[in-house]
């Protein structure tokens, strides 16, 4: 018996690629944000994370540049030992304030500070309890623990409340996405917080898609006001804040615990001094231009509305992240490619990252789409809606 066999017979990707119908790991010719070339072809992007189109800011590109200019491109180590910055120390800070947490810390990317931060909290005995929407890098935290992990219904109050109930005298930590990233839809932390107060429990958020994006940038917690009843705010940089990297940020004393037990920060190198300006620059670009954020939320209203009027399901969204619900695998993987043929480049999704017939094309706006972007997205997902019988 051979390792490799299963990989001889994993033939799902290749017989994906014959068909036509293979919408990943599309090779970018070029980009500039909204617009990207494929094959030659310009197309406009609704499948990225640039929420404020802060890529290619000039005061968040020169802030990169400068950086390599001063630092050079790395830090050749982890931050415990070589590579920490003055300004990771600086920026973790800065964020923290922003955010309204006491202390911060920054991590290489978003994957590492869910498997960092959940891993070094949850022990042996304890329990870690998610909503089986949240993000995989959650559910890969909790297993990288020595805790035991549970599960509730997505956004189901009376669901979690039961979870809680059945673990009553161990110490818990109950993490949810802040904004859904499949689904769009902003997750009620009046009740999560205080189902969790009532049951004793900690309680994360992870903000990859609600920070820059919610409450003048500042995320879930601030969008309710809510920022003291929740422990912990994590964030990452691949999205608003246009770099790499992610953030924990809450009371100074469990910030500094997961600091000194967190593997994925002690063993792998730190955030590059290009990565770190651009972060800190793009933080200046969202306190100094909240009309960014105002343009982006009022793009996913008037594209959920827009999908919505023409007969699209876009399930429960509520932000710059707006669904499509199609069903099948099959009919997916077609309004995909007739969208990609005409121009759209946008994100096809299927189970394991949705529920079985729940697939879905994922589209997300950037405060940087013009309003002649926006009318040509939704022309040509009426003409292909209609040709595919979807709408
Ligand atoms: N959490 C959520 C909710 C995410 O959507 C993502 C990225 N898709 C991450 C964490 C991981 O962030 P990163 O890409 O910066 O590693």
């Amino acid at each position: 018996m051979d390792l490799f066999d299963k990989c001889r017979k994993f033939t799902r990707a290749a017989e994906a690629r014959a068909s036509g119908y293979y919408p990943y790991f599309i090779p970018l010719e070029d980009t500039e944000g909204t617009e990207v070339v494929v094959n030659g072809k310009r197309m406009i992007m609704i499948g990225s994370n640039n929420y404020l189109g802060l890529t290619t800011h000039p005061r968040v590109r020169q802030a990169a540049m400068d950086a390599i200019k001063r630092f050079g491109t790395s830090c050749t180590g982890s931050r415990f030992l070589n590579g920490n910055l003055a300004w990771h120390n600086q920026l973790e800070q800065e964020l923290a304030d922003f955010i309204g947490k006491e202390a911060g810390l920054v991590f290489a990317t978003g994957m590492l500070t869910n498997l960092g931060t959940i891993s070094s909290l949850v022990g042996r005995g304890e329990v870690v309890i998610t909503d089986r929407e949240d993000h995989a890098s959650i559910i890969d935290g909790c297993r990288l623990s020595f805790g035991e992990m549970r599960r509730f219904k997505h956004n189901d109050m009376a669901h979690l409340e039961l979870v809680l109930q059945g673990c009553e005298d161990k110490a818990k930590l109950v993490v949810v996405d802040g904004v859904f990233s499949m689904g769009g839809d902003i997750a009620p932390l009046p009740e999560i917080t205080s189902v969790c107060e009532r049951h004793g429990a900690r309680l994360m958020v992870d903000d990859a898609h609600s920070l820059g994006v919610l409450a003048q940038g500042r995320g879930t917690a601030a969008h309710y006001g809510l920022t003291d009843k929740v422990d912990l705010i994590m964030g990452t940089f691949s999205k608003a804040f246009a770099s790499l990297g992610g953030v924990i940020a809450g009371d100074a004393e469990v910030i500094d615990y997961i600091k000194h037990t967190a593997r994925a920060l002690i063993f792998s190198a730190s955030m590059p001094p290009s990565n770190v300006a651009a972060v800190a620059a793009a933080l200046q670009v969202i306190k100094e231009e909240p009309e960014r954020v105002s343009r982006v939320q009022a793009i996913g209203e008037r594209m959920r509305k827009g999908f919505q009027e023409l007969g699209f399901n876009t399930l429960n969204s509520q932000t710059p992240i707006v669904p499509i619900l199609v069903g099948e695998d099959m009919k997916t993987f077609m309004f995909w490619k007739e969208l990609f043929e005409a121009g759209i480049f946008v994100n096809a999704v299927v189970p394991p990252a949705v529920a079985p017939n729940q697939s879905l094309l994922r589209t997300s706006y950037m405060a940087t789409h013009t309003d002649a972007h926006l009318d040509r997205v939704l022309e040509t997902f009426e003409q292909v809606g209609k040709k595919l019988d979807i709408i």
